[in-house]
């Protein structure tokens, strides 16, 4: 039954925009999603990932890396776990970077001393307050943590440097210990304290309460820490700066003990929707990719196809009615633009779920003008009808494209689908040998004229063994011979390859020849899209 008239015209008046959503950012002045700091702790917990290994030479070139993203702080492995380390921790102190150097150690007047020494801004102290370590692992009393902290913070604070106290394992600590030990931390003049969540045992809800209640007992900033066992990092870490945390640890990728901490570029992402300004006026986002490829090659791990921003399917749309919507205004499936991190969009066309729309717009960057709605459909269907078989890459789409503008310069695109039924006939059509258009003008532009001055170089020779009849055979054949296998090598050394120019779509056919390799390979790079290498 139709709805009363009433409510149809309600629902036209009804005002279109702003449209206003419960779940937009609030102004909650005890939130910290626009004003926080990055520690980046690959080369400390990162140096944990069960793949690592980082020798010198790659540590500067991560943290050189990690300092053109951004980041506020770079945390290296402790002084006091190896000569190497120590050594390291000088080198990359020495380095003068804009984000300020730390290093990580043990709650022990022994790790300090040796600290102070490496030239760094400033010491993350850290010290098991479970009942797990206190029993099983250092076996120390509250009492003795706390008189040692104390000891540990002012040695360290005396030689002038930053200097943070965090608890291990926070989650699974005794709430009363905890407040007591970093509110008299905080009387001392700590810069921060530190909640980790060791073991990824907490959930967002239990880290809202936790960060806001000692937020209430401290002036000091707050750094968190959390591991990703179970998947929730990252919503911890943002939940901790609603709760008025300031600084929070991350690694490259995530990598770290076990399956690691917040990722560096999925804590960006969340940051960026949270304050797309604040993101991009402090961190250069598009540096991620570097390195990111950096840390993944030398842990020996590929950037996963889903890694926040930089997975190659992140800003991939595939579903018809998405494509649709995308090519109107991006922002309907899209949170993060992509050319904010140096990254394209891209529109998967050559699938069963693809839909005409993108199809048309494929066709609109190939300025295959003649083309209307109308065969954009039947295009469309069957590339539905060939990807139930297996999915065309984009390379097939646009030689179904192609191929289907031209027959209908000569009025044969009404059959010309008919005679496409798989992959392989698609293929077929594009191999030199039976090439489209642009190779038929190649053949006769630059073959056929070799082809004819050896030809009359032949019938020149045969003319003159004419006067000498015995031989008359044997020249024949061998007249034909050469010219055979001159046409053959010619041939060969000049079929093009076709390469698609993806980046400008100016030039969409590029012929580069078989004997040309330096020049192929040389396209082949400039134009490379190393996250969507397949669609080649
Ligand atoms: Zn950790």
């Amino acid at each position: 039954m139709a709805p009363p008239r009433d409510n149809i015209i309600n629902d036209i008046n009804r005002p279109r925009e702003p449209i206003v959503s419960p779940y937009s950012n609030n102004n909650d002045p005890m939130s910290n999603v626009n004003r926080f700091k990055i520690i980046d702790s690959t080369l400390r917990e990162g140096e944990q990932f069960a793949n690592a290994f980082f020798t010198t030479e790659k540590k500067v070139e991560i943290a050189l890396a990690l300092d053109a993203v951004g980041v506020d702080y770079i945390e290296l492995t402790s002084p006091a776990a190896s000569e190497q380390s120590f050594n390291d921790c000088k080198t990359i102190a020495s380095l003068g970077l804009r984000a300020k150097v730390l290093t990580h150690i043990r709650c022990h007047m022994h790790d300090a001393r040796i600290a102070v020494q490496t030239g760094v801004d400033g010491i993350n102290v850290v010290i098991g307050t479970s009942s797990y370590l206190r029993e099983f692992s250092h076996g120390k009393s509250m009492e003795y943590i706390t008189k040692t902290a104390i000891e540990v913070i002012t040695f360290i604070k005396s030689k002038g440097l930053e200097v943070r106290f965090s608890t291990e394992d926070s989650f699974r600590s005794d709430l009363v210990d905890l407040l007591a030990i970093y509110q008299t931390i905080d009387r001392i003049g700590v810069n921060r304290v530190g909640i980790a969540d060791t073991v990824g045992c907490a959930n967002p809800r239990q880290v809202y309460e936790l960060v806001k209640t000692l937020r209430s007992v401290v002036k000091c900033d707050i750094e968190c820490h959390f591991h990703d066992d179970t998947g929730c990092a990252i919503a911890n870490a943002y939940t901790a700066l609603e709760a008025g945390a300031t600084h929070i640890d991350t690694c490259v990728l995530g990598i770290g003990e076990r399956n690691g901490i917040p990722p560096l570029g999925g804590f960006l992402a969340r940051m960026y929707v949270g304050d797309r300004d604040y993101v991009l006026n402090n961190y250069d986002v598009k540096a991620l990719r570097d390195v990111e490829n950096i840390v993944a090659e030398s842990v020996e791990i590929t950037v996963p196809f889903n890694n926040y921003i930089t997975g190659y399917c992140a800003f991939t749309h595939k579903a018809g009615i998405h494509a649709k919507a995308i090519l109107n205004n991006p922002s309907t499936y899209e949170i993060l633009r992509p050319e904010d991190f140096g990254m394209s969009r891209y529109v998967s066309i050559g699938h069963r779920l693809t839909g005409w729309n993108a199809v048309k717009s494929r066709m609109e960057q190939l300025q295959l003008n003649t083309l209307t709605d109308e065969d954009a459909k039947k295009i469309t269907q069957k590339i539905k009808q060939l990807a139930d078989i297996k999915a065309l890459n984009l390379e097939e789409v646009d030689l179904l494209l192609r191929k289907y503008h031209t027959a209908k310069s000569n009025n044969s695109h009404h059959v010309i689908l008919d005679n496409i039924l798989t992959h392989e006939h698609l293929i077929a059509a594009v191999q030199p040998s039976a090439n489209i258009d642009h190779s038929k003008n190649y053949f006769f532009s630059e073959t056929i004229p070799v082809y004819s001055v050896m030809m009359s170089q032949f019938q020149k020779f045969f003319q003159r063994s004419t006067q000498c009849p015995e031989v008359l055979p044997l020249v024949t054949i061998l007249s034909f011979a050469l010219a055979g296998a001159g046409f053959m090598t010619f041939h060969q050394a000049h079929s093009p390859d076709v390469v698609w120019d993806h980046k400008t779509n100016a030039e969409p056919w590029q012929h580069v020849h078989q004997g040309d390799r330096v020049k192929l390979a040389a396209f082949n790079q400039k134009y490379d899209r190393p996250y969507h290498r397949s669609e080649w």
